[in-house]
């Protein structure tokens, strides 16, 4: 069966500090390998939620790829698409928190197999039931080679009339803000839901205030804006309006991959066609549960698992 969902992009490796406040430019402890990377994390979400889902990817010939194959597989996330170059090592990032809770990176992307993984790895026919395309901003600043595979797969997405769901993930260390709005603004221009955090909303429409960089990004069209804001939940702004919800009240062990979880819940109520406050209580509780676990992706709840949330918080 092809998947409905397609998320395109980088699977990495994550290699991280086992506590705050060690930065990376020093010798220390790392934790790690864990699979990652925007894109993955989407995957694995969006499969846990129940959605039909597959990955186009590139992974090396090392143990690392080994690692991620498995572990996409084993979370039923169709892995046909992810593509094994030969000669070539897996993406890794390291990451370190500072004690503010900002994150530095360094990563080794460009010339792993997420960055040389091309144009030539999609296969017409896997976008033949898409109804989702997902893209992370991450995937287009990796490469020119990620970059064009993204292109390739939206207009395979848009030939089957699926939708793109577009998550800017804006990350100066691969690509410099001023660059990363010129080469993302088509991606966002053909949104259909657009999953910014609030400050890559006002980042990349270049003003401080919110309802401006809501509308600059609506842009009169009939599209969804989901703004993310951490523990303090999420607002959407849709055709009917302004949504706010709260937060949900949980332990914060690990931050990593709460965008992602968000992301895949908000395409997940999105598609069944929610009422927008419905959507944003649901995708709240999700990246909620996905900040109580140490992992990237260990945290990505099930749909039970978010009832069960949802009830206790009424
Ligand atoms: P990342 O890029 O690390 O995956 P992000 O910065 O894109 O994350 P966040 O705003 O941190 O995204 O988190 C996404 C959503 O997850 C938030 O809008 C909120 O609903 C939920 N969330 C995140 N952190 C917390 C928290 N500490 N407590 C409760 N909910 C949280
Ligand atoms: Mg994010």
């Amino acid at each position: 069966m092809k998947p409905q969902v397609i998320s395109v992009g980088e699977s990495l490796v994550e290699i991280m500090r086992d506590s705050p406040g060690q930065p990376l430019d020093q010798a220390g402890v790392f934790q790690g390998p864990f699979a990652s990377g925007a894109p993955a994390i989407f995957a694995v979400a969006a499969a846990r939620l129940g959605m039909r889902t597959g990955m186009v990817s590139g992974i090396g010939e090392d143990a690392f790829g080994t690692l991620l194959d498995r572990r996409l597989q084993q979370e039923g996330v169709d892995c046909s698409q992810v593509q094994r170059l030969p000669g070539t090592t897996t993406g890794i990032a390291f990451i370190a928190y500072q004690r503010g809770g900002e994150r530095e990176f360094v990563f080794h992307l460009r010339q792993s197999a997420a960055g040389l993984v091309d144009e030539s790895a999609v296969a017409d026919s896997y976008f033949d039931e898409v109804k989702w395309l997902h893209i992370s901003g991450s995937a287009l600043a990796l490469s020119p080679q990620s970059l064009a595979l993204c292109r390739r797969a939206l207009a395979l997405t848009r030939k089957n009339q699926g939708r793109l769901s577009f998550d800017p993930n804006l990350r100066p260390e691969l690509m410099p803000l001023a660059e990363a709005k010129e080469c993302f603004a088509p991606f966002i221009e053909q949104a259909d839901l657009l999953l910014p955090t609030v400050e890559e909303a006002l980042a990349i429409t270049g003003t401080e205030d919110e309802e401006e960089a809501a509308r600059r990004l609506l842009a009169g069209k009939d599209r969804i804006l989901a703004l993310k804001r951490g523990g303090a939940g999420s607002t959407i702004y849709s055709r009917s309006g302004r949504v706010d919800q709260p937060g949900f009240s949980v332990v914060e062990v690990d931050p990593t991959g709460a965008g992602d979880c968000f992301n895949a819940a908000c395409l997940y109520g999105v598609d069944a066609g929610w009422p927008m406050t419905q959507v944003a209580r649901f995708a709240n509780a999700a990246g909620a549960l996905a900040v109580t676990r140490q992992g990237p992706m260990e945290g990505a709840p099930t749909v039970a698992q978010i009832e069960v949330l949802l009830q206790k918080s009424v």
